[in-house]
């Protein structure tokens, strides 16, 4: 396709030594299209950037000869927007379907299709052999457009959801207007969770009723409130042949859910969903929704109203790209140091304080507890330029997750993939001071 007029410019011998390296240049991004899978080693950003400048100059809207006559023709007022989308100006998906591809886009359309594979790829190196799509918004919208295929092709009319107190899946149920019926968490020693035959029950109960339940359960949340028992609540919902649907807003960077995942996925699974900024390193605005199941991840994209702007999809893909496996891989393992560093030092730190570290299953986060009112503490950590921890008092119900009193007031401390073993550190200093 490139054919390329260079004789007799330069020597003929250099040329040849030109031409070499442009080869060798291009043919990483040929292994791309080829492969269709995440690399080893991830991509300069020069190599993605002429990979998505090839993909855009298929869209329509830059052909040099095309006669615009529609109503939505990728018209925009500045060069701005056109790099603020990676060059898809006309978007992904087609009004019926989000992963159509899109008569005026070609390339906005493959660069869709190689995303999913890529993604595709990446999961199945984790272990999950799955199908994938890339969303264009965020995990709660993405976790209201798998109820809606629930709805539509199950007919479910009530989401039954374990409580965690997070109000995106909340507001995503009552986005697309279902009921929920929430069962209660039990304390457990320090840990919060919901017990599975009362998720059972109240299974039985809506069916009882005449109603056609489905499942939100939650993979991962911030202590004292643990994950829920996927695999317990995959087979009950095997049982009784409803939808279960998985909250994994940051599931995939970390085999303690990872493992989870895989033993779910032997029974009822019909959709997880995870956020591509807590995962992936983008932006905030994309999600990703994985499922062996490939019909209902078709019904899924169908219950997208319209196109949708291409700039979360090309997100995922540069940093799927631009990441490689190996450095994912790499990250992860730090994430799992970072983690026993936290919990070291703060447990000396407890020590000192005459504290507590909650005994709490968690790959991720960590909670001490204070005698002071926690959510000073954590307003003092904010005014001291720290952003992530969270104060909670024992009386925040929204907080504990948790209907009664919690037995105490705590702070709770990530080491989410990407954290730094120096900020670890400086927050626990931090601590020290105002706890
Ligand atoms: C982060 C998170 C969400 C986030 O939803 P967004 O729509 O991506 O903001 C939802 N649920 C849980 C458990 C989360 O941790």
């Amino acid at each position: 396709m490139l054919d390329l007029n260079f004789t007799g410019l330069i020597p003929s011998n250099m040329e040849k030594r030109g031409e070499l390296t442009l080869k060798d240049n291009l043919a990483i991004i040929e292994e791309i299209f080829n492969q269709r899978k995440i690399p080893k080693e991830g991509l300069d950003d020069d190599k993605i950037k002429l990979l998505l400048k090839i993909l855009s100059l298929m869209d329509t809207d830059k052909d040099p000869k095309v006669i615009q006559i529609g109503e939505r023709e990728a018209r925009i007022a500045s060069k701005i927007q056109n790099e603020l989308v990676g060059g898809f100006c006309h978007g992904i998906g087609r009004s019926g379907n989000l992963i159509d591809a899109q008569p005026k886009a070609p390339g906005a359309s493959i660069m869709y299709a190689l995303t999913n594979k890529i993604l595709e790829s990446f999961l199945k190196n984790l272990g999950l052999k799955v199908n994938a799509i890339a969303t264009p918004v965020a995990t709660g919208m993405s976790l209201a457009l798998c109820l809606s295929a629930a709805r539509k092709k199950y007919h479910s009319n009530v989401v039954i959801y374990p409580y965690a107190s997070h109000k995106s899946p909340i507001k995503a149920t009552s986005f697309i207007g279902m009921r929920m019926r929430l069962v209660e968490t039990k304390l457990y020693g320090d840990a919060v969770r919901v017990d599975v035959s009362d998720i059972e029950d109240a299974i039985k109960k809506e069916i009882k009723e005449n109603n056609n339940p489905c499942v939100l359960s939650t993979l991962t949340f911030f202590p004292p409130r643990e994950s829920d028992d996927i695999v317990e609540i995959s087979k009950i919902c095997e049982e009784f042949s409803i939808p279960h649907i998985i909250n994994g807003a940051y599931a995939i960077q970390n085999n303690f859910y990872i493992d989870k995942l895989k033993k779910a996925f032997k029974h009822r699974v019909d959709a997880v969903v995870s956020s591509s900024d807590k995962n992936l390193f983008t932006p905030i605005g994309g999600g990703i929704i994985y499922s062996r199941d490939r019909e209902f991840l078709r019904e899924v994209s169908l219950c997208y109203p319209g196109r949708a702007c291409a700039t979360p999809v090309v997100n995922i893909l540069v940093s799927l790209l631009s990441l490689g496996m190996n450095k994912y891989l790499d990250l992860m393992k730090k994430q799992k140091e970072s983690k026993k560093l936290l919990d070291d030092l703060l447990n000396e730190l407890a020590k000192k304080k005459e504290e507590k570290v909650l005994n709490v299953k968690n790959p991720i986060s960590s909670c001490i507890t204070t005698k002071k009112d926690p959510v000073d503490v954590a307003a003092k950590l904010y005014n001291l330029r720290i952003t992530g921890p969270r104060g909670i008092r024992k009386n925040d119900k929204f907080g504990t997750c948790y209907l009664g009193e919690y037995p105490y007031d705590y702070i709770v401390v990530n080491s989410a993939i990407g954290v730094k073993n120096e900020d670890i550190m400086q927050v626990v200093e931090k601590l020290e001071k105002v706890l």
